[in-house]
């Protein structure tokens, strides 16, 4: 399998007031090209770190991050970063937000209109294509955000606690909806999340990692067959790599280094 992804050794400093502050130790990670993976984790451990690295918003203080095995050298085009807080142009429409990044980038109308409105449809936001943000509800406005990130085509999408603010129902029916747009349009895609069956749902592996410093703690591969399904979520097998997850995520002794 291809290496889209590659962290080696990353390790990310902050200084707070006179103390070096050590957000991320030494993390050595390989994501495959098209590979769905979260990140789980307790507070504060790096995960929004790890992802702004990948994502070229901040620079690691010693390691490097490699896309297509070249270093990333700051924001760019390949990546389409979602973050909890849905960041939608509150003045355009479903439709013309979709289209901002195409506009952008000096897609032609035709083109955009085309391309938007097949994201949109993927995320069945059909019906509101021509409404403002302000009308939708939180879930609605997060597969907006989706859509966007998606029309630009990029190669990787990087998602910090996207259905964070929601409520349950809403976002196991996001689960779905993302999964099904993975499906039919495969990207890598780097999941940050708090919710361990939210992490096991979506991932072909689960990455947990582990606070002060802030590093890889377990990788667990989840070997649940795809489409994924209510039928899947309710299965032994399902909640077998939950509590593996679980135990992971709660169970750290704060001397336990890394395991791969
Ligand atoms: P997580 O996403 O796992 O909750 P973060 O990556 O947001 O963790 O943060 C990891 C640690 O680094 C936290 O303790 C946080 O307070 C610290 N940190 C993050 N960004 C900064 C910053 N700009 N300055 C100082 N400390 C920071």
């Amino acid at each position: 399998m291809t290496t889209k992804i590659s962290f080696r050794s990353v390790t990310r400093t902050f200084q707070v007031g006179d103390n070096e502050f050590r957000a991320l130790d030494g993390v050595d990670l390989d994501i495959a090209d098209r590979e769905f993976v979260t990140v789980v984790g307790p507070s504060g451990c790096g995960k929004s770190t790890l992802l702004n690295i990948a994502a070229g918003l901040i620079e690691p203080t010693d390691g490097e991050v490699r896309v297509d095995d070249r270093p990333v050298a700051g924001p760019g085009p390949d990546c389409g970063v979602i973050f909890q807080q849905y960041a939608l142009f509150p003045w355009l429409t479903v439709q013309q937000n979709v289209e901002f990044g195409l506009k952008v980038a000096k897609v032609g109308r035709a083109e955009r209109r085309q391309r938007a409105r097949h994201f949109i449809d993927l995320v069945g936001l059909s019906d509101f294509a021509d409404a403002l943000p302000k009308t939708l509800s939180g879930g609605m406005r997060q597969r907006c955000a989706i859509a966007r990130a998606y029309a630009v085509n990029p190669n990787i999408l990087l998602m910090d606690e996207p259905f964070g603010a929601l409520d349950a129902l809403t976002r196991v029916q996001l689960q779905d909806q993302l999964l099904a747009t993975w499906t039919a349009e495969k990207r890598t895609v780097m999941f940050i999340t708090h919710d361990v069956d939210e992490a096991v749902y979506l991932a072909n592996r689960v990455i947990v990692m582990a606070a002060r410093p802030g590093r890889l703690h377990e990788v667990i591969d989840v070997d649940l067959p795809h489409p994924r399904t209510e039928a899947i979520r309710l299965s032994e097998q399902f909640t077998a790599i939950r509590n593996r997850v679980w135990h992971a995520v709660y169970h750290q002794t704060p001397t336990e280094g890394t395991s791969r």
